[in-house]
């Protein structure tokens, strides 16, 4: 199937099905879709967790052996099988370099998460100094509303919608509280219409336009968690802008899910979390956006802050947790690395590479090609001339 095919899904496999000359809920069509899945060897990448590992199953029904369906990444995502060499790198450096592991190696512990911030905007469409990669969301969104919403007389609401996230809900009522502002009258809360579950982009641009000049921020989420609803992010934010409010965006659910440009459509702010479609692990590290036309955001006279995001950062980066998003993310962008040295002096005909991806499919993929080479363990690849 063409994934940038406009059919709908179901046109798609009913097209398909009949190439085929079968139904299709016919195991043999879901066998032919699997084949010609131009990801499928991403799927190498990952543990997948095995039935019999999992709560009670009727064993009468499925092979314990076999590989559950696993549907719930956008609750957690599956452990990248990197995650595990990248935290023994990290494990053993401490255990034999102690302090001096701050500034050395491959991801110095004090600098761990710039390491991942290129890998991290490229995913959100955004300049290298907009991204920042810490703490949790929700910490997050309070850090952001701190700088973002600061209200007047006149401007004191925040819009989002009525079936936010929970602590996205309760991150924004306590921000009003703390400004002592009334719940009531100040959280704007946008509703589908009647019968209706998701919300059109008409209604959410009318709210924005009746109600903008007494809107202080809005807040919404790029793919809704409950409905699974993509918002039309540029547009909420041209007309939010329009009217003088800023526009920020949680993006759990649509960070590695759907493609973004924040810079381009000159998004306010944005935080997500990455145990979701970023397969860091529970818990894992969260990432902040702001536009580089706020970079004088937080400018306290009396400190050298970094500029933008950068000076929101707090604390000392979890290296354990940079690693294990480092391996999620790397599954998002491959990439392949030459570990023999460079100078010609230093090496023979010999050139080893590195790549992030399942060393079987590249291999195969370069077979096809009349191409031979030796490969070896995960992720290496040696050539020689
Ligand atoms: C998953 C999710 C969260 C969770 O935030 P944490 O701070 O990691 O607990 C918040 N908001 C949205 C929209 C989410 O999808």
């Amino acid at each position: 199937m063409d994934p940038s095919s406009t059919a709908l899904p179901a046109t798609l496999i009913e097209q398909a099905a009949s190439r085929l000359g079968c139904s299709p809920a016919d195991k043999k069509l879901a066998f032919h879709l699997d084949e010609e899945d131009k990801l499928k060897h991403l799927r190498e990448c990952f543990h997948i967790p095995k039935v019999k590992d999992l709560p009670p199953t009727d064993l009468t029904l499925v092979n314990g052996e076999e590989s559950c369906i696993y549907f719930v990444g956008n609750s957690l995502g599956l452990q990248p099988k990197k995650v595990k060499t990248y935290l023994d790198e990290e494990l053993d450096k401490w255990a034999r370099t102690g302090v001096h592991g701050h500034f050395n190696g491959q991801r110095p512990w004090a600098l761990a998460d710039e390491c991942l911030v290129d890998l991290m905007a490229e995913l959100v469409g955004a300049q290298r100094h907009e991204v920042a990669i810490m703490n949790g969301l929700t910490v997050n969104l309070h850090l952001l509303m701190l700088s973002f919403f600061k209200p007047t007389p006149r401007r004191y609401k925040i819009l989002l919608e009525a079936k936010a996230f929970p602590s996205d809900h309760y991150a924004v009522e306590s921000q009003l509280r703390f400004h002592g502002l009334d719940v009531e009258k100040s959280m704007l809360l946008i509703r589908p219409r009647e019968g209706e579950e998701t919300l059109r982009i008409e209604d959410i641009l009318a709210v924005i336009e009746e109600e903008g000049d007494s809107i202080a921020v809005i807040l919404f989420s790029g793919v809704q968690y409950y409905t699974g609803q993509l918002f039309d992010i540029p547009r909420i934010t041209k007309a939010g802008q329009k009217k003088g409010c800023f526009v920020g965006f949680d993006l759990a659910h649509a960070v590695g899910n759907v493609e973004l440009s924040l810079h381009d459509w000159g998004v306010d702010f944005a935080c997500w979390c990455t145990y979701k479609y970023l397969n860091s692990g529970a818990g894992g590290l969260a990432a902040a956006y702001i536009h580089e036309k706020h970079s004088q955001i937080i400018c306290f006279s009396e400190l050298q802050l970094s500029k933008g995001i950068n000076g929101f950062r707090l604390s000392n980066p979890p290296i354990l947790l940079v690693c294990s998003l480092q391996a999620g993310l790397e599954v998002k962008k491959p990439f392949v690395k030459i570990i023999t040295p460079p100078q010609i002096e230093e090496r023979g005909f010999q050139l080893t590479l590195t790549v992030s991806l399942p060393i079987k499919s590249v291999f195969e993929e370069l077979e096809k090609r009349g191409v031979a080479v030796s490969k070896s363990g995960f992720n290496f690849l040696f050539i020689t001339f």
